[in-house]
């Protein structure tokens, strides 16, 4: 069965620790949670508050169909059942920030810990102490000094969906609202990312990888400068391993610092596929709220230049094949009327680029929460 990536690493270390670990998809919960002492769940988007969500809740006007589900979830019989008997429910993934607007229901269903950020070096005592009966911090957020390093983070046991394998972690753009750029920046050998291919290939029989990063072009970069070396060889390796790749998240202004580069790695993709994905953030047309938010974000090239990025990253895309999925965001605080035209402005020059472009509203995230 093929899980969630993040999930994969908390078994990881869980089993690395010794820990009695089974990963289970949530329909087949009713045949292990009887046994079990501590629940861990792995939360995407549990009450519906992440941007996709929160935008169609809004125009649909209705509860997002991930928040029912979570509450059904914790709401099963199996589960009631076992919480009665002294289950211990800890909570984590890209999610868990949501857990901190829903006081209530965490009290009602009894979560006893939400953990916030990478948690490979906290799981561990969390679980033992919860094993214990010890008390649990209802909210734990992991700090800087307790973000692991490339070398405390296990190797996946299990296969992950959609074949998501992590190339590294953090980004040094620094936008206003986003949580990862508070992370350290960290690079995988390319030995650790093939070794967490064969896992999917061997025991997921998943032979295609999507390679995870916050932007896949700045692979083993230190700045916001593409490193072609690097790139190049990491592409060759994983083509020669996988029938097909694609990529989590990559950034114009990368693409448009190399066009060269970034043709070199369509090529290589290219030879077993006739196009690949990769999810894109143009968030707004105006430099200004570039400036005011995202300061790094046109980086190499300047805030002001941004428009011409977007347009530029965009026909390269178009020109190699790349389809991207774009994200505008739409109601940060600082944005004016004039913000919004150049937006739209924007839009209008990218008419004819094949591309997905989805508005999404402002969720407070990162910096500014
Ligand atoms: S570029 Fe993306 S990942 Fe990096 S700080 Fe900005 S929003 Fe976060």
């Amino acid at each position: 069965m093929a899980a969630p990536y993040g999930l994969r690493k908390i078994e990881a270390q869980l089993l690395s620790e010794g820990f009695d670990v089974s990963t289970v998809a949530p329909n087949h919960l009713k045949k292990y949670v009887g046994e079990a002492k501590v629940l861990g769940i792995h939360a995407m988007d549990p009450f519906g508050l992440g941007p996709a969500s929160s935008t169609l809740a809004s125009i649909l006007k209705k509860e997002p169909f991930l928040a029912q589900y979570f509450r059904a979830l914790l709401d099963s019989p199996e589960i009631r059942k076992a919480k009665k008997r002294g289950l211990r429910i800890i909570v984590g993934g890209p999610g868990a920030w949501q857990f901190r607007y829903r006081p209530k229901f965490v009290e009602e269903y009894g979560i006893d810990c939400i953990i916030e950020g990478e948690a490979e070096k906290v799981i561990g005592k969390t679980a033992r102490a919860a094993l214990n009966g010890e008390t649990l911090p209802q909210y734990y957020e992991v700090g800087d000094k307790e973000t692991p390093s490339l070398e405390e983070i296990p190797d996946i046991v299990g296969p992950s969906v959609n074949g998501l394998i992590e190339v590294g972690r953090g980004c040094c753009r620094g936008c206003e609202f986003c949580s990862v750029t508070l992370r350290p920046l960290r690079w995988y050998p390319y030995e650790k990312i093939l070794r967490e291919i064969d896992v999917n290939i061997k025991i997921g029989n998943i032979n295609w990888s999507c390679l995870h990063a916050e932007d896949v072009m700045l692979y083993g970069s230190k700045n916001t400068l593409p490193n072609d070396e690097k790139l190049i060889k990491l592409h060759e390796l994983v083509v020669k391993k996988c029938e097909g790749i694609c990529w989590s998240h990559c950034s114009l202004a990368a693409i448009a610092s190399k066009p060269k580069l970034f043709s070199k790695i369509a090529e290589i993709i290219l030879q077993k596929q006739p196009w690949w994905g990769a999810e894109i953030g143009i968030e707004t047309g105006s430099p200004d709220l570039v400036k005011k938010v995202m300061p790094a974000k046109a980086h190499p090239f300047k805030p002001e230049e941004w428009p011409e990025v977007v347009r530029t990253g965009m026909s390269l895309m178009q020109d190699n094949q790349l389809i991207p999925a774009c994200t505008l965001i739409v109601g940060v605080p600082e944005e004016t009327e004039d913000d919004l035209i150049k937006t739209i402005q924007l839009m209008d020059d990218l008419r004819d680029v094949r591309s997905l472009i989805v508005p999404l509203f402002f969720v407070p995230m990162g910096r500014l929460k």
